[in-house]
Formats: C-alpha cells, structure tokens, sequence
C-alpha cells in the first residue's frame, strides 16, 4: 500500500516477460476490432502472460456524457461516475468473452473487483493503491486477465473515473503493481509524432522520446497518451511503447528515459489545445493576498488553473488577474470569481471562449531565445494575434483565436523544421 496519489506498489512475484497491452476507444469499436484486438493478445500471451486494459467502444463515454446531460445540466459527480464506467465494463467483457470463444483462457475484472483503489474526487480521481492478489491469481490459472481502464473505486466502494483519457493511466499503474517493465498502448496512430498527424499530415513519427517531452505535449494537448500515465511510467521506469493496433508490426515510438538518444533536440513537437476558455477578473485592489483568495477559491472545488497573467495599470493602482481553465469548468469557475468579486471589490468577470493553445514543446528550450522570437515573428508575419504567452523549461505556448489554432501550429510545425529528419545541431 502507497500513500502517493497516483501510485502503485511494484511485487516482486509477477510473472516474467509480462505484457500490459492497452487498447482505445477506436481500437475496440465493433465486434470486428474486438476480434481483432484478441488477435493480437493471443500472439503476445504465446511467450508471457498478457494483462490487458480496456476503453469503452468507440465514442461510447461522449455518448454517456450526452445521456447524462439530458437529465441535468450540472449532473451529480458520483452518479456520473457510475453511469461512465460503464462504458469500460461493456468492453472488458465482450474482449473476453471473444477470447473465450477463441479457446483462451481469459476473464475480466471491473477497477472495483481488482481492487484499484483511489481517492474520493468524482471525474478525474488519482490512484492511491493497486493490489494485485486477483491477477496473480488468474495468471496462475492461466487466464488472460482484461481490466476495465478509466475507472477505480473508493475505500467506501464508491465508484469513480480517472479523467477523459484515464485508461492509459489505469495500464501504467497496473504495469507498475505487477512490476512489468514495459506497456504497449495500441492506437489508432503509428505512435507519438511532431504534431497531431491528423491536423498536420507532414507531422513525422518519432521514434523514441523522452517521458519529460511526452508529459508536456500530452498536458498541452498531445492526446495521444495521458498525462498521468506518463508521469506514473516515469516515477517507476516502465518503458511506454506507442503502436498502432491496426499495423501492429510496426515498431512503432518508444518513450523511456532517452538515455539511448543520439540527437537532443531543442524542439520536438507542436501541440494545439482547444479545450480550454480564458478568464480574467478585472480592477482588483492591489494589495497582498488578491491572487491567494482567488486561486484558493478555485483550487478548494478542484478546479485547475493554466497561465496566469497578472497585469498593473498604474495610473488606477488597481491590476487585472488573467487565467485559462478547461472549458467543462468554465461556469463554475465564473459563478466562483463572481462571488470572489464581490467581497474583493474588483469590477467585473470576462470570459473568452475563442481561445486554443498552441505550444512548441522541446528539451533544449531553455536558455535560446531566438526559439521564443521565431515563433512570435512567425506568427506575426501571417497576422495571427497572440492573445496570451506562457513559458517555461520546455514549453512555449501562444493563445491564438481558434479560428488560427492550426494554421499557427502548422507555421510552426514548419518554422522549427519538424517536417525534415532531425540533425544534431537543431
Ligand atoms: P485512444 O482511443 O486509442 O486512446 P486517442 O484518440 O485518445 O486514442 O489518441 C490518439 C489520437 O491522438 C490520434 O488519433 C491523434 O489524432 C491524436 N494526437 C494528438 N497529438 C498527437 C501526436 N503528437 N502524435 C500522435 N497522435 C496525436
Ligand atoms: N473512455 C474514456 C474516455 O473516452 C477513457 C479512455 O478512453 O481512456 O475518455
Ligand atoms: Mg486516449
């Protein structure tokens, strides 16, 4: 048992040579994929026990959302939680039963039978404890162990849900509980490219990079893998390997520690992010303490907050407070600031919807500013206007009008030459 949020405990009796496989949403839509996906299990327990985790069919969680907004606009957390597990549970059990039919040996297992225990926060829950006594157990018996991604369950059974993309985390965690050194996650993609290959088609696959770099694409948009799992994977150095379930031949990307990488590059990759909404609270008093109350009444309702940009304007002493906030918070963070204004005395709360980021992200961008230059001039030349800009080691991002999201990853996909092999000295 571990005390860390998002933690597990390694055992040292698993099986050798174990796999975890993680399949997606797009990877399991129909019966069709599903027998295809039992395929591909059935080639890797040929040499080693396989542990395989599941996301629900297809656009099936969106389509559970949909259902739950039909009957409240604000739906309760925990019964949300409830009716979008589901979606996983479906799936775990047709894999298994497809396998079955095959002749393997295989069972499934929602988050609450295996016991993957996490804290009591509705929707985006971090696990806190993995145990592991059922899946030693099946692989003993011989059987395929499928797990159900996404979801977890509570020390008082309630269950809850990791977050939009959370069955990647549910894989590294499992991975690191049985002490699996590696875990394929199957996609609809070859792996982690320079951009989305589905928004820039000149976007080229890479072959191995760093879990730093893949953390910060994936927290600025990247979907390709989930935050968390990649943080998880790098605190217990499991190796991640990104593959495509429908070219499952092909190697595919490999994100590990990068000790084995020739070339360190300054950029590695353009993300765009539209899910998030600008906020600003406007004509606070500037006095010690504004910036606490604020952030502390948003973070006390769990509400994460981006790019914070404070702005004095001398010739009133007052200043503004400017922040992005993912959109699903958007109208509990502005009923919020609404009360927080109030006792405050600041003059109004703005929100802007138009907002998408977009970010280069890179190891070696720290310490070069022609990289911060080229990109604004880039930008500018085309007249994309840039709305906010935050940095830091590895990232740069602009908030540009989602009307030029992808026409500005694209100029920078090109402006930094992420469409040409890499070279040493870039
Ligand atoms: P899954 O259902 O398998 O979890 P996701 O839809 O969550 O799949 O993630 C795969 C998608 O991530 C791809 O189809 C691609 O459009 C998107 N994506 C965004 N950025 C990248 C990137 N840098 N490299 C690869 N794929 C990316
Ligand atoms: N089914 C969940 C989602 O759509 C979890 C996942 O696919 O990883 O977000
Ligand atoms: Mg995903």
């Amino acid at each position: 048992m571990t005390n860390q949020r998002d933690g597990a405990a390694r055992t040292c009796s698993s099986p050798p040579g174990l796999s975890v496989l993680k399949f997606g949403g797009t990877s399991v839509k129909n019966i069709g994929r599903i027998q295809h996906v039992a395929g591909i299990v059935d080639s890797w327990r040929q040499s080693a026990p396989a542990l395989v985790v599941v996301s629900a069919m297809g656009d099936t969680t969106d389509y559970l959302l949909k259902l739950a907004r039909q009957c409240s606009s604000d739906p309760d957390r925990r019964e949300l939680d409830l009716l979008m597990s589901t979606g996983e549970q479906i799936s775990m059990a047709l894999l298994a039963m497809v396998l079955r039919y095959a002749g393997i040996r295989a069972k499934s297992f929602t988050a609450s039978q295996v016991g993957i225990f996490t804290e009591t926060v509705h929707s985006s829950a971090r696990i806190i404890d993995v145990k592991t006594d059922k899946i030693l157990q099946a692989f003993a018996d011989n059987e395929v162990v499928v797990v159900a991604g996404f979801q977890g369950v509570t020390a008082d059974g309630d269950v809850t849900t990791l977050g939009r993309g959370g069955s990647d985390t549910t894989a590294v965690a499992l991975a690191a509980a049985i002490g699996a050194p590696r875990c394929h996650i199957y996609t609809d993609v070859d792996g982690v490219y320079t951009a989305d290959p589905n928004v820039i088609p000149e976007a080229r696959l890479i072959k191995q990079i760093s879990y730093e770099e893949v953390v910060e694409m994936s927290r600025l948009g990247a979907r390709v893998i989930h935050p968390r799992a990649v943080e998880l994977a790098r605190r217990h150095e499991i190796a991640l390997r990104i593959r495509n379930t429908f070219k499952p031949h092909h190697e595919g990307s490999l994100i590990d520690g990068g000790k084995d990488m020739e070339i360190h590059r300054a950029v590695s990759g353009v993300a765009i992010d539209t899910d998030h909404a600008r906020v600003a609270i406007m004509d606070v008093p500037d006095r010690p303490g504004v910036a606490g109350k604020i952030v502390k009444a948003l973070a006390d309702r769990h509400i994460v907050i981006d790019m914070i940009m404070q702005a004095f304007h001398p010739t009133t002493g007052l200043s503004s407070i400017t922040f992005t906030v993912h959109r699903s918070d958007l109208d509990q963070t502005i009923g919020i600031l609404q009360q927080v204004k109030e006792e405050l005395g600041a003059k109004e709360v703005l929100a802007d919807t138009d907002v998408a980021k977009v970010s280069v992200i890179g190891a070696g961008l720290s310490g070069r500013p022609g990289i911060a230059a080229k990109l604004f001039a880039t930008l500018g030349d085309d007249g994309i206007n840039i709305k906010m800009i935050a940095t830091s080691e590895m990232r740069l991002t602009c908030v540009v009008g989602t009307a030029d999201a992808e026409r500005a990853a694209r100029l920078a996909h090109q402006a930094f030459d992420l469409d040409k092999a890499p070279s040493p000295d870039r």
